[in-house]
C-alpha cells in the first residue's frame, strides 16, 4: 500500500484544477491524483462539435499534459472509498491511504436507461453530444438532415451541463433553415422536467427563442424506449390525469441521456442518504468539506452541491476548496464559502450566445458589465474561443480567472 498527504480521486476538470492550485500553493505537499484515463477532455466544446463548429480533436489532451508535474498520477480505477480507513481500493486491489481525500470522479452515464439506445446511438438518425466519439455524429446527421420530424431530449435525472439539451436544437434549426428545410421540418424538444431551464430569468427568453424559432415544446416528456423500424420515440407522459405513454415518429433523435453519481459513489459512506444530496458525494455547500468526514471535501458533477454541473462551476468551487483545505491543515477555521456560482453559456445559434450566469438564489451573477439574458455575438467568441483557451491554460494550471476583477 502507498500513502500521500492528499489524494485527489479522478483528473478531470475538479481534480486537476485543485492539483494544481494545491502545488501553487504550497509546492512541497505531496498530492496524488488517481485517473484511469490516458486522456482528458474539454467537454464544453462538444456542443460545438455536434454543431460542425469546433473540431473534436481539439477537444482531448493527453492526461500526462494536464497532471500537474510535481503531483503523483496514480493510474487506476478507485473501486471503494474506506474513509474510516483514511483510505481508498484501486481497482487492483491496491490500498492507496491519505490524511485528506478530495473526491471528484465526475457522473455515470447511463445510455442503458433509455431501452434500444445502445444499440442505435451513433446510427439510424439517433445521436448524442455526451460522448467524445459520438458528438462528431451529431454533426453528420444534421447536415444530411433531409426534413421531417428532428426531436432533442432532456431526461428525468440530473445532468451535466443542463443547457446542453437544447443548445444542440438552436444549431440544428439554424442549419436546417440554412439548408431550406425548415419549412419540411418539425423541431421539437421533449423534457422531462417541467419547463426550459431552471433559472426564472434565462427561462424567459429562451422560450420566446423557442417561440421565435417555431419549436414544438412537451414538458414532462421521459425517452424511455427507441424503436427504429420504424424510427420511434417512446416518451413517458406525466400528465394531471397520470402517467402515459406517447410515441413519436422521428427522423433525427439527439438524446441526452440519463445520468447518476458513479456506483463506487453512491454504495460509499461518502455518498448522502437523503434528499438531493442522496447518492452524491455529500459535502457542505458552502466549505465543500464532507458533512461527516472531516478531512474529505468534494466538489464537481459528482458532488452533493445544489448547483448546475458545470465545469463553470468548478472553476469557482475549488479555489473555496483548496483554501479551506489548507486552512484544514493549519488548524484554522473554514472560512471561504461557495455562493453557488454556474454558467451555461446558452448557444441559441451560430454566432449567439446568452451567457447565462447565476448563484445559488437562482440569481443572474454576470462577469460582465452588459444584461445578461440577451444574445451575443461577444459571448459567442468568449464560448467559442476564449474558454476553451483559458480551460487549457489557466484553469488547468491553477490560475485564477480573475472573476472578482471583471465582475461589475
Ligand atoms: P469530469 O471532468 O467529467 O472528470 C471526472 C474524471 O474522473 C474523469 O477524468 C474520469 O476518467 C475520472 N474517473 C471516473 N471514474 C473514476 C474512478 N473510478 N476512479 C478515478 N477516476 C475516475 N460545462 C460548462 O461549464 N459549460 C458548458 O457549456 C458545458 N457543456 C457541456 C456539454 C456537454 C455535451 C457535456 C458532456 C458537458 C458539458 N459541461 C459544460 C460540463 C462539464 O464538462 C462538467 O461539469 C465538468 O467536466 C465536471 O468536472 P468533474 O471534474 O467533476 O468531472
Amino acid at each position: 500500500s502507498t500513502h500521500h498527504q492528499i489524494v485527489i480521486v479522478g483528473g478531470g476538470s475538479a481534480g486537476i484544477t485543485v492539483a494544481a492550485q494545491l502545488l501553487n500553493a504550497n509546492s512541497n505537499l505531496d498530492v496524488a491524483i488517481i485517473e484511469p484515463s490516458e486522456k482528458h477532455y474539454y467537454q464544453p466544446a462538444w456542443t460545438l462539435v455536434g454543431g460542425g463548429a469546433f473540431a473534436a480533436e481539439d477537444t482531448v489532451k493527453p492526461e500526462k499534459e494536464c497532471i500537474p508535474e510535481k503531483a503523483t498520477w496514480i493510474k487506476a480505477y478507485c473501486q471503494e472509498f474506506q474513509p474510516d480507513q483514511n483510505q481508498v481500493v484501486t481497482q487492483d486491489g491496491s490500498v492507496v491511504s491519505y490524511d485528506y481525500l478530495v473526491a471528484c470522479p465526475g457522473l455515470q452515464i447511463h445510455w442503458d436507461w433509455v431501452e434500444g439506445l445502445p444499440e442505435t446511438l451513433g446510427k439510424n438518425g439517433v445521436c448524442s453530444n455526451y460522448a467524445f466519439e459520438q458528438a462528431p455524429k451529431t454533426w453528420e446527421m444534421i447536415r444530411n438532415f433531409k426534413g421531417g420530424t428532428a426531436i432533442f431530449t432532456y431526461p428525468g435525472t440530473a445532468i451535466k451541463c443542463p443547457g446542453a439539451p437544447q443548445k444542440i436544437m438552436y444549431l440544428a434549426d439554424e442549419a436546417f433553415r440554412k439548408n431550406g428545410l425548415r419549412d419540411r421540418s418539425k423541431v421539437m424538444y421533449c423534457t422531462a422536467t417541467g419547463g426550459i431551464f431552471g433559472v426564472p430569468a434565462y427561462a424567459k427568453p429562451l422560450m420566446e427563442i423557442v417561440k421565435r424559432k417555431d419549436i414544438e415544446m412537451r414538458v414532462k416528456y421521459n425517452l424511455k424506449t427507441i424503436k427504429t423500424d420504424p424510427k420511434e420515440a417512446i416518451f413517458e407522459v406525466t400528465t394531471d390525469e397520470g402517467v402515459e405513454s406517447v410515441s413519436i415518429p422521428f427522423d433525427l433523435l439527439h438524446v441526452s441521456p440519463p445520468m447518476s453519481a458513479p456506483d463506487f459513489v453512491k454504495n460509499s459512506p461518502l455518498a448522502g442518504t437523503e434528499g438531493a444530496a442522496k447518492g452524491w458525494i455529500d459535502v457542505n455547500k458552502f466549505t465543500l468539506q464532507h458533512n461527516r468526514y472531516p478531512n474529505v471535501f468534494g466538489l464537481g458533477d459528482a458532488s452533493s452541491l445544489p448547483t448546475s454541473k458545470t465545469a463553470a462551476a468548478v472553476r469557482s468551487e475549488a479555489p473555496v476548496l483548496v483554501q479551506n483545505l489548507l486552512a484544514l491543515m493549519e488548524s484554522k477555521s473554514l472560512n471561504n464559502q461557495y455562493d453557488g456560482y454556474a454558467c451555461c453559456p446558452l448557444v441559441t445559434g451560430y454566432g449567439k450566445v446568452i451567457f447565462a450566469e447565476f448563484d445559488y438564489d437562482k440569481n443572474p451573477s454576470p462577469t460582465f458589465p452588459l444584461e445578461p439574458t440577451e444574445e451575443r455575438y461577444s459571448m459567442w467568441l468568449l464560448k467559442r474561443y476564449g474558454l476553451p483557451f483559458l480551460y487549457w491554460n489557466r484553469m488547468l494550471k491553477g490560475k485564477n480567472f480573475e472573476r472578482s476583477l471583471l465582475k461589475k
